[in-house]
């Protein structure tokens, strides 16, 4: 993938590195394990008002402490990560523009928050035990930058077209949270009878979400020279992110009806529906009988 040659400029990146974080409260995480609960809970949430305390974040002192030193004298950050997120930012939000105004709607872009340790937003405290989220409150995706280091030890890799896959896909909770889905589900959510009934409807959305992030991949796939081993790299990113297999190396026992992403093959199944037709409409996880998802 060449993402250097997407645009930048217009990816709304608030950059918090380096900044004093928030501490984490609550249950204190330990290690990869309760980082995998975490994850359970978490992944690509859309909601972070479950985030477990704790996490670590130390390593990243260092860098941190320059970038605070930059932030401090007014030096926008042009550091390789940076650069990255705001290209993916500002490209993600472009294709989404065009596919609104192509049906007479408007879109307000999402902003996203790069973050060290910790941080406040408008659905609480993001930390690195919460992963990346979007939240529609403040209509920001938040991102600890040790995020990406974790998903290349314990999820299946990362590589850039990897990373942008996650982007992409909480970008997508934004497109949901403009059109309305998302409220939609929080609704039919709250009037639920069984958790495993809310957590069908948390599927659907999440998986709306991949199919979404595969729509993006589409639309720049030859402006970013995305190759076979970069789709690839995102395939395998939603196979190690697919509940069952957070479930099977977390607690070792899948419950299907617990799961709030999809399964790796659903997972899997609709970003490719997204990167083959490159249509949002192909996207409608809402409208078929759950078994066949
Ligand atoms: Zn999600």
């Amino acid at each position: 993938m060449d993402w250097k040659n997407l645009p930048g400029g217009g990816g709304g990146i608030e950059d918090r590195r380096g900044g004093g974080g928030v501490p984490g409260g609550g249950i204190a995480v330990g290690g990869i394990g309760g980082l995998i609960i975490a994850l359970v809970a978490m992944f690509f949430g859309i909601d972070p008002s479950a985030i477990l305390g704790g996490g670590d974040g130390g390593q990243t002192q260092t860098q941190s402490q320059s970038q605070a030193q930059n932030q401090a004298q007014g030096t926008p950050a042009t550091d390789e990560n940076y650069q990255f997120m705001d290209r993916i930012m500002t490209s993600t939000n472009q294709v989404w523009g065009g596919v609104f105004q192509q049906a007479g709607r408007t879109y307000t872009p999402a902003r996203l928050v790069l973050y060290t340790r910790g941080t406040q937003g408008g659905c609480g405290v993001a930390n690195s035990a919460s992963g990346p989220f979007y939240c529609p409150l403040d209509n920001k995706v938040y991102i600890d930058t040790s995020f990406f280091s974790m998903m290349e030890r314990q999820l299946g890799g990362g590589g850039d077209f990897a990373y942008s896959y996650v982007i992409a896909h909480e970008v997508g909770h934004h497109v949901q949270n403009e059109l309305g889905i998302a409220d939609q589900v929080e609704r039919e959510q709250r009037s639920a009878r069984t958790e495993a009934q809310a957590n069908q409807a948390s599927v659907r959305l999440e998986l709306q979400a991949d199919c979404f992030a595969g729509v993006w991949g589409n639309r720049v796939k030859d402006q970013a020279r995305i190759t076979q081993a970069d789709i690839q790299e995102a395939i395998s990113t939603a196979q190690a992110i697919g509940d069952d297999n957070l479930q099977r190396q977390g607690a070792g026992r899948i419950v299907p009806d617990s799961f709030t992403h999809g399964s790796s093959q659903q997972r899997v199944k609709w970003f490719t529906t997204g990167f083959q037709t490159g249509d949002p409409n192909k996207c409608d996880t809402f409208n078929q009988n759950y078994s066949q998802l």
